[in-house]
């Protein structure tokens, strides 16, 4: 048996690896809790750990790895992940590369997930495609004519698109960027202000320091007139940022994943209702707007779909 090409998902939550059996495809997965707290080292060799189980004790022929943060692809080096403690300027390549003897692929978790959908989920086929993932934060992937886009190695942060500039900081501090709008960190934000400004809402029955987009989510799925709101709010917002998108790179399919798309019409309805606002006619007309195939799954299958592509 020939050497396994081995993906990994390392979320600031759990860590997921398995072996590729095809192009997108791959057998039983190993998981370990992320040790988030205890520093780079620690992930590392947690990952390390995960991928040894994953291939039976083998060395893999090739690792591809997903990581939450923005990075270089060409160095392998982490520059920030916010769920993950000390994580600064890290050579995750390197260190994995270096537990694991194989050479190993780092990219971004969004376009690990971006790559899968055009791989084997709602962008199969098509030759230029936009993925934005909605969740805690917002991501993004580029596949420009048939090929992936990193630029010089960060492309496709559409979270951090210029929607308002008199709108609230994302993470990484700029005001009014498409996250700080239309993230579930941001809806949860805004509900927090919203309540403290003294408007009415059944989310005031819930410990106001806890409130999550969920917790919106479901309030608003209720009928709750603050929840319905702020989801419009972020379907516009996500709306206008397509639309500017479809304007820009003109793609044949725009796949809208992550956490938030859970909310259904509440996100999808206002969002598509907000396209026109920004899109030209035309390129509107050839794109289909649509939502994620492959779920929660994404992430992994992007890194088995990459270690293929890159050591295959
Ligand atoms: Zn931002």
């Amino acid at each position: 048996m020939s050497a396994p090409l081995v993906g990994v998902d390392l979320g600031g939550t759990n860590i997921r690896a398995a072996c590729a059996t095809g192009p997108t495809t791959h057998g039983p997965i190993t998981w370990r809790s992320t040790p988030a707290a205890n520093g780079p080292e620690a992930v590392i060799d947690a990952v390390a750990d995960c991928i040894r189980e994953a291939s039976g004790g083998q060395t893999p022929a090739g690792v591809a790895i997903g990581i939450p943060g923005p990075l270089d692809p060409g160095t392998g080096v982490v520059h920030a992940a916010p769920h993950l403690a000390g994580w600064t300027e890290v050579p995750a390549r390197d260190l994995l590369s270096a537990r694991t003897g194989s050479p190993v692929a780092v990219r971004n978790d969004a376009s690990m997930a971006g790559f899968a959908e055009w791989k084997a989920g709602a962008g199969a086929g098509a030759r230029h495609f936009i993925f934005i993932t909605a969740s805690t934060g917002i991501g993004g992937a580029l596949v420009l004519d048939g090929i992936p886009h990193d630029g010089i190695g960060s492309a496709g942060e559409v979270g951090h698109m210029p929607i308002d500039p008199q709108g609230p900081p994302c993470l990484q501090g700029h005001p009014g960027c498409l996250e700080g709008t239309a993230s579930g960190t941001a809806i949860a934000a805004a509900a927090k202000r919203a309540l403290a400004a003294g408007r009415e809402s059944s989310l005031r029955d819930l410990p106001a320091d806890e409130l999550t987009a969920k917790d919106v989510e479901n309030a608003a799925n209720d009928g709750d007139a603050l929840a319905i709101e702020l989801f419009a709010g972020a379907g516009r917002a996500l709306g206008r940022a397509v639309g500017g998108l479809i304007n820009l790179l003109a793609p044949e399919v725009i796949v809208i994943g992550g956490g938030l798309i859970n909310a259904g019409d509440l996100l999808f309805a206002p969002l598509r209702a907000a396209v026109p606002e920004m899109a030209f006619a035309y390129p509107l007309s050839k794109c289909r707007i649509v939502p994620a195939a492959l779920g929660t799954d994404a992430g992994l299958v992007g890194a088995i779909a990459w270690a293929v592509h890159t050591f295959g």
